[in-house]
C-alpha cells in the first residue's frame, strides 16, 4: 500500500523534463533607453565600454535605475524598518502561484481606482481563489497605450497615467496574505491622472510595511492565463529597494 502523504519519487531528469514541459510566458519588457519607466524615473543608459573592432571584445556599462522595466519593490522602498532587495529569501518570487485578475474589460481610465467589487467580480469569473503566499497580479489592459500597440500614446504617457487600486482592494490582497502584488502598470497601486496622484494606499501602507512586496511594469499579461507559476529572482543589489526582474509565467 502506497503512503499517501509519501513524497512524488520523481528523478532529477523527471523533474526537469516536467518544468521544462510547462509553457513559458516571458511577461518581461526589454530594457534599454527605450524602457517605459514610471515618470519620476530615468530610463536605463547604456554605453558600450569596449568594442570588437577596437580592444577585441564587447562590453557595454549599464546604469539602471532599481525600479527598471519589470521589477519588483522591496519593503524598504517605503519602510525605513522593512528589508532590503538582498535581505529577501532567494526564492521569495520563485516557482510562487499566481492568480491574474484580468481587469482589462472594464477600461479603466487614468486615476480612476480598481474597486473590491471588480476585482471580486474578476475573480468569480475566472475562479480565483487566493491562498496565502499567492501572487496576486493585475491586468488593467494598459499595454495598448505603449509606443507600437493598437492604442498607443506618447511614450511617457504609460509612466504618467495608470488606474491603480482602491484602498478595499489593497485591503483584500493584503488580508489573503499574499506574498506579492503585481500589475502592468508602472505603480500597482499608486492611481496616477497625467502625475498627479490619487490613490494608493498598498505601497505606505497596505503591502510593503507588511511584507508584501509590489511588482511592477510587466508586459503582455494577456497572453499569460488566469492560473499557473510564477517564477523570478531578483538581482542581490546590496541595500537595494528594489530590483529588475526577468519573470515568467508558467502554464502547465
Ligand atoms: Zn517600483
Amino acid at each position: 500500500m502506497t503512503n499517501p502523504t509519501a513524497p512524488l519519487e520523481l528523478s532529477i531528469t523527471e523533474i526537469g523534463s516536467r518544468v521544462r514541459g510547462l509553457r513559458v510566458h516571458d511577461v518581461t519588457p526589454t530594457l534599454g533607453p527605450d524602457t517605459a519607466m514610471f515618470f519620476l524615473n530615468t530610463a536605463p543608459q547604456v554605453t558600450p565600454l569596449s568594442r570588437h573592432a577596437t580592444e577585441g571584445a564587447a562590453a557595454n556599462t549599464w546604469e539602471i535605475h532599481e525600479h527598471s522595466g519589470a521589477h519588483v519593490d522591496a519593503p524598504f522602498h517605503f519602510d525605513p524598518e522593512g528589508q532590503t532587495i538582498d535581505e529577501l529569501p532567494v526564492d521569495v518570487l520563485f516557482f510562487r502561484p499566481y492568480k491574474k485578475y484580468d481587469l482589462s474589460e472594464f477600461d479603466l481610465a487614468p486615476g480612476a481606482p480598481a474597486t473590491l467589487e471588480q476585482i471580486t467580480h474578476v475573480g468569480h469569473r475566472d475562479h480565483l481563489t487566493l491562498d496565502e503566499g499567492d501572487i496576486a497580479l493585475v491586468d488593467f489592459g494598459y499595454d495598448k497605450y505603449l509606443p507600437g500597440m493598437p492604442d498607443e500614446r506618447d511614450p511617457s504617457w504609460w509612466g504618467r497615467n495608470q488606474p491603480g487600486l482602491s484602498e478595499d482592494a489593497c485591503e483584500y490582497f493584503a488580508e489573503a496574505k499574499v506574498i506579492a502584488v503585481g500589475s502592468d502598470t508602472s505603480a500597482c497601486d499608486l492611481a496616477l491622472a497625467d502625475g498627479q496622484m490619487s490613490a494608493g494606499t498598498g505601497h505606505g501602507q497596505h503591502f510593503l510595511p507588511n511584507g508584501i512586496l509590489i511588482i511592477e511594469g510587466l508586459r503582455g499579461l494577456n497572453a499569460a492565463p488566469a492560473t499557473g507559476l510564477f517564477a523570478a529572482l531578483p538581482l542581490k543589489l546590496a541595500g537595494g529597494t528594489g530590483s529588475p526582474l526577468r519573470v515568467v509565467l508558467l502554464e502547465p
